[in-house]
């Protein structure tokens, strides 16, 4: 089958990969549907996150079950399904306290490179959920959305307590950021400030619900978000970037008692302890567990409440994932989905 292969910062490759094939009897392969390429891919691509060999990439898919394992019961062939980047039981205790992204037994997905024709699901039971029937094709962006980047947005608006009544701050306008705004919208924030300063991403974070727009970032960005909160912060603050200075802007626009929802891959981010001890600041996050999340995001989806396929404003065929990259690499797409 063919595959995406990052060799070196900067070179991908897409080449023929051997064919995945059902290892363990809790195995199940997809032929993807859609694939894409995520934020946290430009991490390694950019040279910023080492390279171990010539790796496989890609960890977001959604597509029909061809094969299953003897032991797997949930899913059978045919069925369209989603899934998540880390492969998971979906019983063990971290698990069932809404933790998948942790569990005792996950998997890495995206050592098995999803940006391919087809791929090898580990713990296909706990991880993959079923569509009710085979989605119409214009669905499949969207369900391939929840599968990494509006999961991870959803629960950077949940980890941040989004609820009615709160104002929200988003800090970062890729992908996850334009859909923490659409999951706070959804989780009935009252007003949602985007943080961003790319006018077609500004456009999109109004589509889905952002009711104002924060050009300034840094310490100006702060005092753009306290001057539009009675000086006080916001309530709820998602950081979907994960540089020290995102971390920092997002500490510092929250209230006194308010929640910070980080779900952005650190890179180099240390918290100065007193600052924090003195801000009275939740904070919760990490990888998303976005398998508790699919089965409400599907339905979302599926009955077309949601419309989450929106950001990705790119599609190419799978053989030019090299584009791909570039395209987003140089902020010329937000989302490149990839169709094999
Ligand atoms: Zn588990």
């Amino acid at each position: 089958m063919r595959g995406a292969v990052l060799y070196a910062p900067g070179d991908v490759r897409v080449e023929e990969r051997e064919d995945p094939r059902i290892v363990e009897p809790t195995d199940a392969v997809i032929r993807l549907a859609a694939t894409c390429v995520c934020g946290s891919d430009l991490w390694p691509y950019r040279g910023i996150e080492a390279i171990r060999g010539p790796a496989p990439m890609g960890h977001e898919y959604a597509g029909i079950v061809e094969e299953v394992g003897s032991d797997v019961r949930a899913v059978q062939p045919g069925q369209f399904v989603v899934g998540s980047f880390f492969a998971s039981d979906n019983t063990c205790e971290i698990c069932r306290a809404g933790y998948q992204s942790s569990c005792v037994h996950r998997e890495p997905v995206g050592a098995l490179g999803a940006q391919a024709e087809r791929l090898r699901v580990p713990l296909a039971d706990g991880t993959l959920v079923a569509t009710p029937a085979v989605p119409a094709d214009d669905l499949v962006p969207s369900l391939l959305a929840a599968s990494d980047v509006l999961g991870t947005g959803w629960f950077g608006a949940v980890a941040a307590e989004v609820g009615p009544g709160r104002t929200v701050a988003v800090v970062g306008d890729g992908a996850v950021g334009l859909l923490a705004v659409l999951a706070a919208r959804q989780l009935g924030a009252e007003r949602i400030i985007a943080m961003s300063r790319h006018e077609p991403r500004q456009r999109l974070a109004r589509e889905f619900g952002a009711t104002d727009i924060v050009t300034e970032r840094g310490n100006e960005g702060v005092g753009r978000i306290k001057d539009l909160t009675g000086g006080l912060g916001a309530h709820s603050v998602i950081e979907a970037v994960g540089t020290q200075e995102s971390m920092m802007q997002a500490i510092r626009a929250t209230r006194p008692g308010g929640h910070v929802g980080y779900v952005g891959v650190a890179h180099g981010v240390e918290l100065p302890g007193g600052e924090l001890f003195f801000s009275h600041v939740h904070l919760h996050g990490g990888p998303a567990p976005v398998r508790r999340f699919l089965p409400e995001l599907i339905d979302l989806i599926c009955n077309r409440t949601i419309d989450p396929g929106k950001v990705f404003d790119l599609e190419l065929p799978l053989e030019q994932a090299a584009e791909g990259y570039r395209a987003m690499d140089e902020r010329r797409a937000i989302k490149t989905l990839l169709r094999p």
